[in-house]
């Protein structure tokens, strides 16, 4: 079946009980024992939660894995697939990647003894190198924050294949509405179902989608041991975020497009950062790579951060706030807010200058996000 009709149904039959179309929330810490070890399938809601367990085989269905496993948080989904590394693994991640990934990278598992080195995967020759090391696990986002470059995952999971390592792939961005990273050779898909999966700007979660048998049952067992997992009413919400999936990424898509044109057509914009746009350098990729464009981008200001608080101060829809993937449009600055960690040498030798403004456009009308942003930059 297509994605629309995945997205909705698979794994979520009608309650065999009830005949609820809608998964129950069981809000229950513990189940019932008949006798000592004979259980209906569910133990301790940290091991496992009826609710959650529906979660996880829509999201494995959705991404074309084997195995779903839902976190409390994207970061707590990601510091469960690190554990299963042993010290001095080393793990190669790509340049421009999420600012709270990177802390914890950087600033605690370091500390614990993994290695990270960073290249930039927009071309083969840096990777390519960077594998002629020992390394245990290749981590990319694509398309990347905020500049939106991409990687193509085929030929990264085949350079990291041939060197032994893992492909875990932040699809964050993208959704599997538009990007399905494990049909490219992906052994792992991370997700942050705060953003786009849960859609509603309402939830905080994660997630992991794992093709590999063994690799899947390790990790469950890693979800366990560590226990960073979500709530059952957290679950309901990502399961009826994960509904709507489809439609919404069109409508995202079709927003961030009208306005891309926008922002491409201003004097007062020296660079718009879109897959969609013909100028972006990578758009031949994009439509191999991507069943749409979606709704991020970003653009910079000519005029610096001057121009950026005038832009800011005219706008009626877009709201200031970090995140992303929500219903609502948003916008950030990135030197200023979710890349403010990133020393200033380092960001504006990334391309993050103080004139960049990164775009969430959400699914209100799309004429009245582009003459959000028209008016606006009359004002910057
Ligand atoms: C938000 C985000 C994360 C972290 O997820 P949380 O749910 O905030 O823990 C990871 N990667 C990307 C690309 C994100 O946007």
């Amino acid at each position: 079946m297509r994605f629309r009709t995945r997205a909705i149904h698979a794994g979520q039959p009608p309650d065999p009980l009830t005949g609820a179309v809608n998964v129950p929330v069981y809000l229950s810490s513990t189940f019932a024992q008949s006798a000592p070890n004979r259980t209906k399938g569910y133990v301790y809601s940290r091991s496992g939660n009826p609710t959650r367990a529906v979660l996880e085989r829509a999201l494995a269905e959705v991404e074309g894995g084997r195995t779903g496993l839902a976190f409390s948080s994207g970061l707590g989904a990601l510091a469960t697939l690190l554990e299963h590394f042993p010290s001095k693994s080393r793990i190669v991640a790509i340049d421009d990647l999420y600012g709270g990934t990177w802390r914890l990278f950087e600033h605690h598992q370091r500390q614990f003894g993994l290695e990270f080195d960073y290249v930039d995967m927009t071309r083969t020759e840096p990777l390519a190198r960077a594998l002629e090391r020992p390394a245990a696990m290749v981590y990319l986002e694509s398309p990347t924050n905020p500049l939106m470059r991409l990687a193509d995952l085929t030929r990264v999971a085949r350079l990291a294949h041939r060197a032994g390592a893992l492909v875990a792939v932040d699809n964050t961005f993208a959704t599997p509405a538009l990007q399905r990273p494990i049909e490219r050779g992906a052994d792992v898909v991370l997700h942050s179902t705060t953003k786009y999966l849960g859609g509603h700007s309402d939830v905080i979660g994660g997630a992991l989608i794992v093709q590999d048998r063994e690799l899947g049952e390790r990790l469950l067992w890693l979800q366990n041991a560590v226990g960073a997992v979500p709530s059952p009413f957290d679950c309901f919400l990502v399961l009826r975020g994960l509904k709507t999936l489809g439609i919404r990424m069109d409508a995202h898509t079709e927003s961030a497009r009208a306005v891309a044109e926008v922002l491409a057509g201003s004097r007062k914009v020296s660079e718009v950062h879109y897959p969609g746009l013909t100028s972006h350098p990578q758009h031949a990729l994009a439509r191999r790579q991507m069943d749409g464009y979606g709704g991020m981008l970003s653009a910079s200001l000519s005029g610096g951060f001057p121009a950026v608080r005038r832009f800011l101060k005219a706008l009626e829809v877009f709201t200031l706030a970090e995140s992303l993937g929500g219903v609502e449009s948003l916008i950030d600055h990135p030197a200023k807010m979710t890349h403010a960690s990133v020393p200033r040498a380092e960001r504006v030798a990334r391309g993050i200058s103080d004139g960049l403004l990164r775009f969430s456009c959400g699914i209100e009308d799309p004429a009245d996000l582009a003459d959000d942003v028209r008016r606006a930059l009359s004002r910057a």
